[in-house]
């Protein structure tokens, strides 16, 4: 009887079963994340910490023992052995029953948490209940929704962080920016900002702050709710506010002109903490076609227009009139956001016209155009700002981007799209990170050409979705917006042909200066 051959591989078969070790690893893993179901479910368990520590653990270390029997024995090195012939990472049954559990969960989680258990004005129950003697142990009060998802989060990302490093343990860069977004999430995304909140009392209340989210990705940092609460709650708080306004002009723009934007995207940020890590098996999943590429610029920058345009109106509805009492007016404040967008725009025009493409030019000076006629338009006719009401701009953006574009279809796609659909799509802080990497930065990923064999692991792995190969086969340097700096490429690359680098501005894009076969006339050689 004839069997249905379906490996396509040259060298071997592809990996068909996980070996004993795995097995025990997988089965402790869901024991964990059974109590968490039956949590769901409301069992309700004798004593929480116990269980909830015993769960968490299950999960955690289930994974990390699953990695060491992945990796354990084998030789250092990069391994991705049969990633299109599994179900899950290959957008098979399980990928789909991953994505949809993702998806549901993350619903349930932004618009329906009592289903989680939470209750607003009692006693927590289901799986919310669970989290209530760690919440009470961190900051003092009873769990939330948002306190478990955190939980969770951090638990992923330091699992699979280890699975990170024990895969790509042969390479330090890898490892160092491993540790940095474990130990980012982990302090400043999950303990500090839970400790924060025990220092809250009647009369100081400082806003849940997770120091490392910078404007425009935390959109809700200039809400009139937190200013007030950073300007009742003092120094401490004054100095937060300024911490956040200072990280947006200074920090990040010293940064990202020196090392480019893998500093936040691949060391710190905790939507790429997620996506490096847990995402890791399905980075191959982006698309790579040159549509997608055009639909990420476009969508992107209009993220971004849209949260500065929301951003301006929120702090424009509770600015006062009375320059006798505040200098920040609404009018003030109006004038403000016009130079300092007019002065993005006529310096990008003015110094780095030649490095635009055509439709970003197009683009550039539509958004600036319309951005500035709606500041006029409110300015000279008093209508309301950009149209419509601050807050239903809020509450749009919050509900478009902020819950259905980056927790929905981010994560919860991560087995269908790959993980990094919203920092590639969606992300505005990505954009003005890549806005700058690619006109003002050092960093670039320099090619080898003549070492190319044009394997195309690099573009595989790339999950950004850049086709790094077209770049290595000319032996020109790779200044891409997208790019975050992960160095999965030059990881992956057999022939040593990338190397992620900082240098100087002069000849970084060099683009006209690469010969293709096609351009150049080879009768005009011979005949010199
Ligand atoms: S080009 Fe390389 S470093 Fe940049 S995102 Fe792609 S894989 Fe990562
Ligand atoms: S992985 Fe290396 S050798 Fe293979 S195509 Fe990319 S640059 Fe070339």
């Amino acid at each position: 009887m004839s069997t249905v051959q379906r490996n396509m591989s040259l060298t071997g078969e592809p990996p068909k079963t996980i070996n004993t070790q795995q097995k025990l690893a997988s089965a402790i893993g869901l024991i964990g994340l059974a109590v968490l179901f039956l949590a769901l479910f409301n069992i309700n368990f004798p004593n929480k910490t116990l269980w909830l520590t015993a769960s968490l653990i299950a999960i955690g270390g289930g994974t990390v023992w699953f990695s060491i029997a992945a990796y354990g024995n084998k030789h250092e090195g990069i391994k991705n052995d049969g990633v299109y012939f599994k179900s899950l990472t290959s957008k098979g049954f399980w990928a789909w029953v991953l994505g949809i559990t993702l998806t549901l969960y993350y619903v349930v989680l932004y618009w329906f948490p009592q289903y989680l258990g939470l209750v607003q004005d009692g006693e927590n129950k289901g799986l919310v209940a669970l989290f209530d003697p760690l919440s009470k142990f961190l900051n003092g009060g009873p769990a939330s929704q948002w306190f478990v998802y955190g939980t969770l989060y951090t638990v992923a990302i330091l699992a699979f962080g280890i699975k990170f490093i024990l895969k790509y343990r042969h390479n330090k860069y890898e490892k160092l920016r491993t540790y940095s977004v474990m130990f980012f999430q982990l302090g400043f995304a999950f303990l500090i900002p839970e400790l924060m909140q025990r220092l809250n009392s009647d009369s100081f209340s400082l806003p849940y702050y997770d120091l490392k989210n910078i404007w425009p990705l935390n959109y809700y940092n200039f809400e009139q709710y937190r200013v007030d609460q950073f300007i009742s709650a003092g120094d401490i708080g004054l100095a937060l506010l300024i911490f956040g306004i200072a990280s947006i002009f200074i920090i990040t723009p010293i940064l990202t002109y020196k090392y480019g934007k893998r500093w936040y995207c691949s060391w710190v940020c905790g939507c790429g903490g997620l996506a490096e890590t847990a995402g890791d098996p399905f980075r191959h999943l982006s698309d790579k076609r040159q549509i997608a590429w055009k639909v990420e610029r476009w969508v992107i920058h209009s993220v971004l227009v849209f949260v500065v345009l929301m951003t301006t109106a929120v702090v424009h509805s509770y600015l006062g009139d009375d320059s006798s009492k505040y200098w920040l007016t609404k009018v003030v404040f109006l004038i403000s956001v016009a130079v300092i967008l007019t002065a993005v725009f006529a310096g990008t025009f003015i110094f780095k016209r030649e490095e635009l493409q055509k439709d970003a030019r197009y683009g550039a000076i539509g958004y600036f155009v319309i951005i500035i006629s709606l500041i006029g338009f409110h300015y000279f006719s008093g209508k309301t700002l950009f149209l419509f009401e601050a807050e239903t701009l809020r509450q749009s953006y919050g509900f478009l981007i902020g819950a259905v574009f980056s927790g929905v279809i981010g994560v919860g796609f991560y087995p269908i799209f790959g993980s990094r659909v919203w920092c590639r799509f969606g992300c505005p802080m990505a954009a003005i990170l890549g806005f700058q990497q690619r006109l003002f930065s050092r960093f670039r990923i320099t090619t080898n050409g003549g070492q190319c064999i044009s394997c195309g692991n690099c573009s595989t792995y790339c999950e950004m979705g850049i086709d790094v190969r077209a770049y290595a086969q000319k032996g020109e340097n790779i200044v891409r917006s997208s790019c975050v700096g992960c160095g999965i490429c030059s990881a992956v690359c057999p022939r040593g042909v990338l190397k992620l680098e900082n240098g100087p501005l002069e000849k970084r894009i060099d683009s006209n200066e690469i010969l293709l076969g096609n351009d150049v006339d080879l009768m005009k050689y011979v005949n010199n």
